[in-house]
């Protein structure tokens, strides 16, 4: 990673600018510099932070367990329903995206032995994998002890990348976004590391693809330390031997072009009237996520 040449870490592109991370409000945040590349419109923070206080913050700021329990229930209510269940729809859906592209790369017969969610939460999308693919091993990264209870009740394997190997399909949802650019090479390398030779990544971050300063600050939630586009996403995974087999803009509409506002409008209310299903299925441009399929090379 090239941040003291005055590059861009992905594109090496030298056409860059640096601005103070917009809309922090924990001190940790507050000086932070933001690398803005403009040729493949990556941003990232470029300043180290100390680990002990980003583990405090999380602990204390972010997702407290008092938090969990009394918004979500105990586990055995939790699970009870998809209903109560935090964003099961989103999971569903990155679940039925990861089969269909697994059967590509896969005979038809062949399913999934080994899932691995890296940022499990609550465990949904292990919950929900493990009845689309019962015979199906999983295992769960998560580093908020407070998801634990839920992580046990529904069997999941507590893992690390280093003690995992030959998983088939592995999730990343909402995660990439959270790891700082002095540790996100070391990252893929154990993702690859942990794929069986025909397994897939399912990627899935906030989308930043948008170069203007406006719809980018409308969309940076702090404490995300990377922010990723469509170029500069699928053009990381592939510097580190990932082929790209898809990838596509999701979500509610970010973007103050009218056409595209109505089209989100559109689609918001055939969703509600039951004629469309679930919204965040839409490939849609200037959308609020960002969704990628890998493989090896
Ligand atoms: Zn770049």
């Amino acid at each position: 990673m090239n941040i003291m040449n005055n590059k861009c870490p992905i594109c090496k592109s030298t056409d860059i600018k640096l601005f103070d991370y917009p809309t922090a409000k924990n001190n940790l945040f507050k000086n932070l510099n933001i690398l803005l590349c403009n040729t493949c419109i990556f941003r990232c923070v470029i300043d180290p932070i100390d680990p002990k206080e980003l583990e405090l913050y999380y602990r204390n700021e972010y997702s407290s367990e008092h938090e969990c329990r009394t918004r979500y229930g105990k586990p055995e209510e939790y699970f009870s329903s998809e209903k109560n269940m935090f964003k099961a729809g989103r999971s569903s859906y990155q679940l039925d995206l990861a089969e269909k592209y697994f059967r590509k790369i896969n005979d038809r017969s062949v399913l999934p032995k080994k899932i691995l969610d890296f940022g499990a939460g609550f465990g949904t999308t292990l919950f929900l994998a493990g009845s689309k693919w019962p015979n199906a091993e999983c295992y769960a990264i998560e580093q908020d002890e407070s998801m634990y209870p839920y992580l046990d009740y529904i069997n999941a394997d507590k893992t690390t990348t280093s003690d995992c190997a030959d998983i088939d399909v592995l999730i990343s949802s909402q995660s990439l976004e959270h790891v700082d650019i002095f540790s996100i090479g070391g990252m893929l390398e154990s993702m690859k590391n942990v794929l069986s030779p025909n397994g897939i990544i399912l990627i899935d971050v906030p989308n930043n693809s948008f170069s203007s300063d406006t719809q980018y600050q409308m969309h940076v939630h702090e404490p995300h330390l990377l922010f990723f586009s469509k170029k500069s996403l699928s053009k990381l995974f592939k510097s580190y031997g990932f082929k790209i087999l898809f990838i596509s803009e999701y979500g509610d509409i970010i973007s103050k072009n009218q056409i595209n506002r109505m089209y989100n409008f559109m689609l918001k209310g055939l969703h509600r009237l039951g004629v469309l299903p679930l919204h965040p299925r839409y490939s849609i441009k200037d959308g609020k996520g960002l969704r990628m399929v890998v493989c090896k090379k």
